[in-house]
């Protein structure tokens, strides 16, 4: 896909200040310069779903999510770059469109709108076949790119892990991102996964499922405890995101990285690792989540 030039997804060294002789590297793979719509990770998941779909003659994609969710816009865009229709399938009914949806359309995502009930079948193909009936062709992409090829695509990110990272961090929604990348990456390298809600089962059951058993030491995942749930913000975190771009010139988002960048930080504090350490976080985009809180922030979207 022509929108797409990898070539600007840099690794840039943090401040030292920032990371204050805790560990011997901190580093930021900068998906979010990728592109503005198509938030960092979600490019990786989708990019070889497209491109089996368009090489198999398929000419509908059709995928799920929530309101606020990033893989649906970024799904309604690259269907769109690679001549493919889109259909979203919201999970809940809408007194009026939230501004992510309204992109959506405006890429020419059809949204099909299900109550929160119906939404949990989502998982069974014939229950969303029989949804999109009035479509031809259709190809299915769960619900967060979380399928076979979604992960494959999520190893293409090894390219960029040197072999001198001890560590990976990473933000976790479906756990799509971070077992592609554990089932690539070198099992020396630990990955930290900051998952931004209050629980994490459901993530650990799906990167245990989908990564090598023995593996399992090599990777943890984080809950949100600070900041009671996903979506959910303070003051505090907004003030440690205009800190970071202070120091960083790099802007954070306030659902998925904001949040690991805040755990990170306080695992640094509390000396979780060694001096030796040499950390790459992954920075996977979603800057278009942080509308809500614009006004207080220093930096725009
Ligand atoms: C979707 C998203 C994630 C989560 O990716 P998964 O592969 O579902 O775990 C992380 N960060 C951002 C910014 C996202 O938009």
């Amino acid at each position: 896909m022509a929108i797409m030039d990898e070539r600007r997804a840099v690794i840039q060294p943090l401040n030292k200040v920032w990371y204050k002789g805790k560990v011997a590297a901190l580093d930021m793979l900068r998906l979010d310069l990728l592109h503005p719509v198509v938030s960092g990770n979600k490019w990786y998941k989708l990019r070889l779903n497209l491109g089996w779909a368009r090489d198999h003659e398929r000419k509908t994609i059709v995928t799920f999510g929530g309101a606020f969710s990033n893989h649906l816009v970024a799904t309604a865009f690259a269907a769109k770059e690679f001549g493919l229709k889109s259909v979203g399938i919201v999970r809940g009914r809408q007194e009026q469109l939230t501004p992510t949806l309204q992109e959506c359309r405006e890429y020419g995502m059809e949204l099909i709108f299900v109550t929160r009930e119906d939404y949990t079948n989502r998982h069974q193909p014939e229950w969303a076949e029989q949804m999109v009936q009035h479509f031809d062709e259709i190809y299915i992409v769960p619900e967060g790119g979380a399928n076979e090829l979604g992960r494959a695509g999520a190893g293409l990110l090894t390219r960029f892990v040197d072999k001198s990272y001890s560590h990976v961090a990473l933000a976790v929604g479906t756990g799509t991102t971070m077992a592609g990348l554990r089932s690539k990456l070198d099992a020396t390298q630990h990955i930290l996964g900051f998952v931004p809600m209050k629980q994490t089962e459901e993530q650990r059951h799906y990167v245990a499922a989908h990564t090598p058993a023995n593996m399992a030491q090599t990777w943890d995942l984080i809950a949100d405890t600070a900041f009671g749930g996903f979506g959910k913000w303070n003051e505090e975190l907004l003030r440690f995101m205009n800190e970071f771009y202070a120091e960083n010139q790099v802007p954070l988002d306030v659902v998925y990285t904001g949040k690991m960048m805040y755990r990170l930080r306080g695992l640094m504090d509390d000396n979780h690792f060694s001096s030796c350490d040499r950390i790459l976080c992954i920075h996977s985009g979603g800057l278009q989540g942080n509308v809500s809180v614009q006004e207080q922030l220093v930096y725009t979207v």
